[in-house]
């Protein structure tokens, strides 16, 4: 008789493994972290410590949030409806230099809240404070890449930036072999980031062989700055710096030419899309189905909470798909299964991850989500890939299993005490809004 620590049954699996096989009426079995059974229902008997009813839903594996800065779940709706410069430099820059660990601790694990219950396992931080952002994800049971943002000015946490990068070697040393939390190397942006910065944190990411990430191209602004103070398009003024390789995430890619597309194809760097951020700034649709044609991996985030304004990857799933048909006039464009690919196995590649996530084979971790579909929204279900794309909600997740861990059943999360979370989150809004000059 077979026996398994968890065994998922009664629904549809959806594996996203490169056959892209959807098994109905699956059974997944898991033992210790791993997925170690996939297959049909045939009656045979099973032991199992814990099973969980799946009551004809859909089983697919958990969503990969690719860019994201996790605390600033505590800015959301701090200030809206602003273009991206006047709200980074007279709002979010200067709250963000009063915050401090406690504040990251808090806004993470409200930012982990926040994704588990909208179906997100992993998820890739750039923020300040990182430690306690790592701290508030292994207390959360879930899957991230964390990094410490560096950039030129003093920040709040290192000060200059020569302890960025020692307080950045200080998370690789500590975090490694950690068997969810990895760290990367994370310049801000070529705006904020003079060549020196950039190549030395390009050195220490081959040294340490950790993922080098970096906003790259998000608004109209900062190319013209690139192109001024450097005379070269961005992507041209990271090849002559010697970083474009592929440990390179580049998040937004908004502006970026057709020539740059193919040199970053040729370098294998990976791309974040991040769709809902850049509608809100307006700024502008990054040209991702071409990204896609031409063979570059391409992975979804929602960016921070206080520019999209929610962490659900599935609202962003939707938008992408609907974007980028209007933007091509092409309905064929960005279908649904390329969509969930993006938040799923392609995400987890563009991180570095696809060993380990991303799809639901035997071997890889189990990080798996059930999706309820006995709800009037969801019924009836002829492509389960359009109705997680366009139909479903971050809410419909009832059950997500993270490294082999149930992290929540029945929609109650098992690992954050979320009360508690909120209360705290609202005490320091408050004091936010105490301190606010602008
Ligand atoms: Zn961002």
């Amino acid at each position: 008789m077979q026996s398994f620590d968890i065994l998922i049954k009664n629904g549809t699996i959806l594996t996203m493994d490169p056959s892209d096989s959807i098994i109905n009426n699956g059974l997944i079995g898991i033992n210790g972290e791993q997925i170690s059974f996939i297959g049909e229902e045939k009656g045979n008997p099973i032991n199992a410590e814990f099973v969980i009813d799946a009551k004809n839903g859909i089983i697919l594996p958990g969503l990969v949030n690719g860019h994201t800065h996790a605390a600033m779940t505590l800015f959301r709706g701090l200030a809206d409806d602003l273009p991206l410069m006047e709200w980074l430099n007279n709002y979010i820059f200067p709250a963000e230099s009063r915050i401090d660990s406690y504040f990251v601790h808090t806004g993470t694990s409200l930012a982990c809240a926040e994704m588990i219950l909208s179906g997100t396992t992993t998820f890739c931080d750039m923020y300040l404070f990182e430690e306690a952002a790592a701290q508030a994800c292994k207390e959360a049971g879930m899957r991230s890449l964390i990094g410490e943002v560096l950039y030129d000015f003093n920040s709040p946490n290192y000060g200059s930036i020569d302890n960025g990068f020692i307080y950045t070697e200080s998370l690789i040393e500590k975090w490694c072999g950690d068997p969810l939390v990895s760290i990367a190397i994370e310049p801000h942006s070529l705006f904020t980031c003079s060549p020196d910065l950039l190549k030395t944190a390009g050195k220490l990411s081959i040294k340490y062989k950790v993922p080098l990430i970096t906003h790259l191209s998000e608004t109209e602004d900062e190319l013209r700055f690139v192109e001024k103070t450097y005379g070269k398009r961005p992507v041209h003024h990271l090849n002559s710096l010697g970083i474009l390789g592929p440990n390179l995430i580049t998040c937004h890619c908004v502006h970026v030419s057709s020539d740059e597309i193919k040199m970053l194809k040729e370098k294998n760097v990976k791309i974040i899309h991040n769709p809902e951020s850049n509608m809100k700034l307006a700024s502008g649709i990054a040209p991702v189905q071409e990204m896609i044609s031409s063979g570059i991996t391409v992975g979804i985030g929602t960016d921070g909470c206080a520019s999209n304004n929610d962490l659900d990857l599935f609202t962003e799933m939707g938008t992408a798909a609907k974007l980028h048909k209007v933007k091509e006039m092409d309905p064929t464009v960005m279908d649904a299964k390329t969509v969930l690919r993006m938040a799923t196995i392609n995400g987890a590649k563009a991180l570095g991850m696809d060993k380990i996530t991303g799809s639901i084979e035997i071997g890889k971790k189990a990080d798996i989500i059930v999706v309820d579909t006995n709800k009037p929204h969801l019924t009836p279900i002829y492509n389960p890939y359009s109705h997680l794309v366009y139909s479903a909600r971050g809410s419909d997740v009832v059950h997500s299993i993270i490294n082999g861990r149930l992290v929540m059943s029945q929609r109650e999360l098992l690992t954050i005490d979320v009360k508690d979370v909120i209360k705290k989150a609202e005490g320091i809004a408050k004091r936010i809004m105490s301190e606010r000059k602008v």
